[in-house]
């Protein structure tokens, strides 16, 4: 039987479930670990194990917290290796791929211990005469989140440095799909020197981020998924007076002028619709060429899908791995079938292709449908794979229109070299985070990811200023010592 999973709670490991998953790699198809379906006692426990560290936690000046992050960041540089080489067996994506995740999740660890200067209040002398205001913050108490599959290292990291960092007490519920990652970056917190009941880790699937997300000593719930369930667990953690940032899908188009270096567009563009698989939130999913860079531009990506080398994440060369299950393949083929059926031409078709040696694995392969209708469904629809369709407009006007059309707002690129048009869509596009002559504008730890509409539920987003503002309250105090209470010593 395959090895079982526990949890880490009181920095210990363990584990009352009685339900496991298996947990499969996407290229071989084989079981490699089972995942533990955590019971709402147990997720009880972890919660009132966190509250208990909580009193303690806080009252260690931010200087000592960020000494732990420290560690944890030397630790994370020290294995990133064997943690990347854990993310392509369990998630897909290739090794590269996986050590660009890591440092990315590395990154907001190192802003995190800037927190003493990021956490400090404001203070205004003689408001009125003789008397002082000031605002400081102060942590909320214990916090989770809830993670997805696509970046099993970075996406937990986006969340966890923050909360320890400004003195909350972190519980992490990770996706049931890609759980061994977790349980490497927790073997790495056990050595980082974090007092028992500061970050937790569970395990499991809706019953257990249900409990989390009805235990009244939660405060704070941060969720990054598929928009159905970003919306439900924005409104279950707010109907329980909870905070709740809530980042949900994406589908995100890319307008190519004709003025745009073809060249470097289309790598670019390639890059981003086709790498991880396309199961990344700021993957190119449409490209919207104007005018007459249509043509050429058609034809340079279409060359780029047939060339991209698709295989096992950990072979060389290797460019592009599997989605993350079968069910995922199925759809996405269904997907393709669909645009299709609305008019598209699959220019190349990435469906019933295989990968010698690894047949059983989750191949759709790099895949255009060119001409799609801009009002279909599939024009709408989050793939959340390696499909990019291809779209046409007249002028700049009508690309922004089709760009602006649509409720996942993620974010929207443009390939120009026209400033003015550059900054006309900068302004205009309906986007929370642009590219220009960028393909993947993913926001640096120091900046807010910030998507709109149906892509985030909330208002304080992840990350940096953001993520200190979600996870601590202001308190404001207003003060006078009147001098003739003064002995005079
Ligand atoms: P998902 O919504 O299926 O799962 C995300 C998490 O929610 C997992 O931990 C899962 O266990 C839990 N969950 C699933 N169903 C639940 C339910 N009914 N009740 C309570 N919890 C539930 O998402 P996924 O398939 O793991 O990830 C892919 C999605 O995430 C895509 O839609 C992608 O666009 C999105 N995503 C968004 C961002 C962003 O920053 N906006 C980043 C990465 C991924």
């Amino acid at each position: 039987m395959a090895e079982r999973l526990r949890n880490y709670i009181g920095n210990n490991w363990q584990s009352s479930a009685g339900n496991f998953l298996d947990v499969v790699n996407p290229a071989s198809a084989q079981v490699m670990v089972q995942v533990p379906l955590t019971p709402a006692e147990e997720v009880n426990k972890a919660v009132e194990t966190a509250a208990a560290a909580f009193p303690g936690w806080r009252r260690t000046p931010a200087a000592e917290r960020i000494q732990c992050l420290f560690k944890l960041k030397n630790l994370l540089e020290a294995h990133i290796d064997e943690l990347a080489r854990i993310i392509t067996n369990e998630c897909g994506k290739t090794y590269k791929e996986s050590i660009g995740e890591m440092r990315r999740g590395i990154e907001n660890v190192e802003v995190a211990c800037g927190i003493p200067m990021m956490m400090q209040g404001q203070h205004s002398e003689d408001i009125a005469p003789g008397i002082d205001e000031y605002v400081v913050r102060q942590p909320l108490g214990v916090v989770a989140a809830i993670t997805p599959f696509n970046f099993p290292g970075m996406i937990p990291l986006w969340f966890l440095p923050y909360a320890v960092a400004t003195g909350n007490c972190f519980i992490l519920k990770p996706s049931e799909r890609v759980p061994m990652t977790s349980n490497h970056l927790f073997e790495l917190i056990s050595e980082a020197g974090f007092p028992a009941g500061v970050i937790q880790l569970v395990h499991g699937n809706k019953d257990t981020v249900d409990a989390l997300l009805d235990h009244p000593d939660v405060r704070a719930v941060s969720f990054v998924g598929s928009t159905p369930v970003a919306r439900y667990i924005y409104s279950r953690a707010t109907a329980n007076g909870k905070r709740a940032q809530c980042q949900g899908g994406a589908k995100n188009p890319v307008v190519i002028m004709p003025d745009a270096d073809m060249e470097m567009a289309t790598k670019i563009i390639a890059d981003s619709a086709w790498g991880c698989a396309g199961q990344r939130c700021l993957a190119n999913s449409v490209a919207i060429s104007v005018g007459e860079a249509g043509n050429i531009f058609t034809e340079y990506i279409a060359d780029a899908a047939l060339t991209r080398k698709v295989g096992y994440g950990l072979d060389d060369g290797i460019e592009m791995g599997p989605v993350i299950t079968q069910d995922s393949k199925a759809r996405i083929e269904g997907l393709i079938a669909k645009g299709v059926a609305e008019g598209a031409s699959a220019l190349v078709d990435g469906r019933q292709k295989t990968v010698t040696g690894y047949e059983d694995g989750n191949w759709v392969f790099p895949t255009v449908l060119d001409r799609v209708p801009a009002d279909g469904e599939l024009a709408r629809t989050e793939i959340f794979g390696p499909v990019l369709s291809l779209m046409r407009a007249a002028t700049i006007d009508e690309a922004i229109t089709i760009v602006n059309n649509r409720s996942y707002v993620n974010m929207a690129c443009i390939f120009t070299r026209d400033g003015a048009i550059a900054r006309k869509f900068r302004y205009e596009a309906v986007a929370g985070n642009v590219g220009i002559n960028i393909g993947v504008a993913a926001p640096m730890a120091f900046f807010p990811f910030s998507g709109w509409e149906q892509s985030f539920f909330g208002d304080l987003h992840a990350q940096g200023r953001h993520g200190v503002e979600f996870y601590t309250q202001t308190k404001v105090v207003v003060e006078r010592w009147p001098q003739e209470w003064s002995r005079q010593f």
